[in-house]
């Protein structure tokens, strides 16, 4: 083993690094969550949850995977043998709608190329060729954490809406929530599907439902419901700052924290700060004569950048060699992207110097890997970032 000195630079889309605020919240000694100090913990993190998905509905939080979240949306809403529509935007929307027919509906998968976000119009085509109204819900993946595409959520709920069709919308942001903007109510999703350990800056182990009105009027006919993720006996302990059996204390103590966090920079210059790093990341793969993988201007991921690497270039085998140079960790290619790109995670607990160590590192790392990059790649994003 080779010593390892400094800090390991963990630039893969999720989990992400987590701030030494953070950590320390977590490491306060776990309360009795049933007593009345946890009771006023609970109401006031809640209170300031919504905000985070622009919703002043109820959020349930579990203790659980992003994955975990996925099938509460889907069981609560859904009854076996239901149409449900998903859009292959990459490899997380194929693992949800593979999750759907497993639980028993039945799944319009609307292909994609893995370069594009999902498309307005063709979902538009798919309910209103649906003149019985046999599907319904649409599922759909806010930001493709396999491919660095972000779908326009506002503008496919309102080709839904133009269609008259009454299905419920779905959407998962576990990559994009607390990185990119999004509005649960403005937009009208009806569940929101989140995790804590992307943009949220916390480990692993907490997820989210964001959960309309109507979502919420059809969990009390679900028949797919199971009892662990069941939001009725959650909302109702939660208006009592309670929860119906023990929640992840520890991290809540971290999201308490994190959401400090969030508040005192302001979503809109979280946002910003996203937008910006994706630009300047573009900025030195364009330098080096690559390819990012999203193939449409309007719907680049501000959260992660995929980088397509050359024909008979491993992109496995650059990270290796990043891994063990640099001690970076960057994210595989997922599913039939295995070896054709990297994706460099640039969100969450990240800033200009984070950024100009991480794009240093790809640039070594894909020269020493053989692969002929510009090395002004780097010298742009710098001035990038360095502008007045
Ligand atoms: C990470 C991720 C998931 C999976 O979440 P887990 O916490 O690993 O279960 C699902 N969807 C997207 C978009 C993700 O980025």
């Amino acid at each position: 083993m080779t010593t390892r000195t400094g800090r390991h630079f963990l630039q893969i889309p999720g989990p992400t690094n987590v701030p030494d605020q953070v950590l320390r919240a977590m490491s306060a000694p776990t309360m009795d969550h049933r007593g009345p100090e946890f009771a006023a913990f609970t109401t006031d993190l809640l209170t300031r949850l919504g905000p985070v998905f622009g919703t002043t509905g109820p959020v349930v939080v579990f203790p659980g995977s992003g994955t975990g979240a996925w099938e509460a949306a889907l069981v609560n809403t859904l009854s076996t043998g239901d149409r449900v529509l998903h859009v292959e935007t990459g490899h997380f929307a194929t693992l949800w709608q593979r999750m759907a027919t497993e639980l028993g509906l039945y799944v319009d998968f609307v292909p994609g190329d893995w370069r594009h976000g999902a498309d307005p119009e063709a979902v538009a085509e798919r309910l209103a060729a649906d003149t019985a109204r046999t599907v319904k819900a649409v599922c759909v993946v806010h930001n493709e954490t396999s491919t660095g595409v972000t779908s326009r959520i506002a503008e496919i709920r309102r080709a839904m809406d133009a269609t008259g069709h009454p299905a419920l919308l779905l959407v998962d942001t576990i990559s994009s929530l607390g990185s990119i903007d999004y509005r649960h109510d403005e937009w009208g999703v009806d569940v929101t599907v989140a995790g804590s350990q992307k943009g949220l800056m916390l480990p692993p182990g907490l997820s989210f439902n964001a959960v309309s009105e109507k979502a919420l009027a059809a969990s009390r006919t679900s028949r797919l419901r199971t009892s662990y993720w069941d939001w009725g006996p959650i909302i109702e302990a939660n208006s009592r700052g309670f929860f119906p059996y023990t929640p992840a204390t520890n991290l809540l103590y971290g999201l308490d924290e994190a959401l400090r966090m969030l508040e005192a920079e302001g979503l809109p210059a979280v946002f910003a700060r996203h937008d910006r790093h994706a630009a300047a990341t573009r900025t030195a793969v364009h330098g080096w004569g690559l390819e990012v993988l999203c193939a449409d201007e309007r719907e680049h991921s501000s959260a992660l950048t995929a980088v397509l690497v050359p024909e008979g270039v491993d992109a496995d085998k650059v990270r290796q060699i990043i891994l063990d140079r640099f001690d970076m960790s960057l994210g595989a290619g997922l599913g039939r992207l295995a070896g054709r790109i990297f994706r460099i995670g640039h969100l969450g607990h990240f800033n200009d110097l984070t950024l100009a160590g991480t794009l240093a590192g790809v640039q070594m790392g894909l020269r020493l890997a053989g692969v002929r990059v510009d090395p002004g790649g780097l010298t742009a994003a710098l001035d990038v970032l360095g502008a007045e």
